[in-house]
């Protein structure tokens, strides 16, 4: 069966538009999965963190992976494009983030879903909501919503 995921893309440091097209690319060659949008790319200023700005973009996928099995793909991307976990919020080349996976909850060692920070992020709801107006965040509400009431936050398209 398939299930429809949201997967969010940031990078902050080296060639950041290559390397967001390069885990595009990746997560579309992914066994079981097709993309069925990207979203425009997205310059954001750091959140809760300091460093250069960010570039991000949110993927729409139809996969017949489950939830861990993609997260151990993008991990595995992730890992591949040079990502070193330094510290916490460390300005990255590539971090992905499993938003959403169907209408799961979910709370896992591994595995948080929905996305446990992504209904107060506006360089996520942004570029969520040109590939899906009508998205629903399961235990927050409508991103449309959610997004106007969040606090004016720098997100601009590239
Ligand atoms: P980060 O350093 O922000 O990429 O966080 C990665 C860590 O968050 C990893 O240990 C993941 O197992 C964990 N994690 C929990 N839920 C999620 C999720 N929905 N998407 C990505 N990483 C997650």
């Amino acid at each position: 069966m398939n299930t429809l995921a949201a997967i969010g893309f940031g990078a902050n440091l080296g060639s950041k538009v290559s390397q967001i097209q390069a885990a595009r690319q990746a997560v579309t060659e992914l066994p079981n999965t097709v993309e069925t949008a990207f979203s425009p790319l997205y310059k954001t200023a750091p959140h809760e963190a300091s460093g250069p700005d960010y570039i991000n973009a949110v993927q729409l996928i139809e996969t017949a992976l489950s939830a861990q099995t993609l997260l151990g793909y993008l991990q595995a991307i992730e890992l591949a494009q040079g990502r070193q976990r330094s510290f916490r919020h460390a300005p990255r080349t590539l971090d992905l983030d499993l938003l959403l996976f169907g209408d799961e909850i979910l709370c896992s060692a591994s595995l948080t879903l929905p996305h446990p920070r992504m209904h107060e992020r506006a360089f996520v709801l942004a570029p969520l909501l040109d590939v899906w107006p009508e998205a629903f965040i399961p235990g927050q509400g409508a991103a449309k919503e959610l997004l106007a009431q969040l606090p004016p936050q720098a997100v601009e398209l590239l």
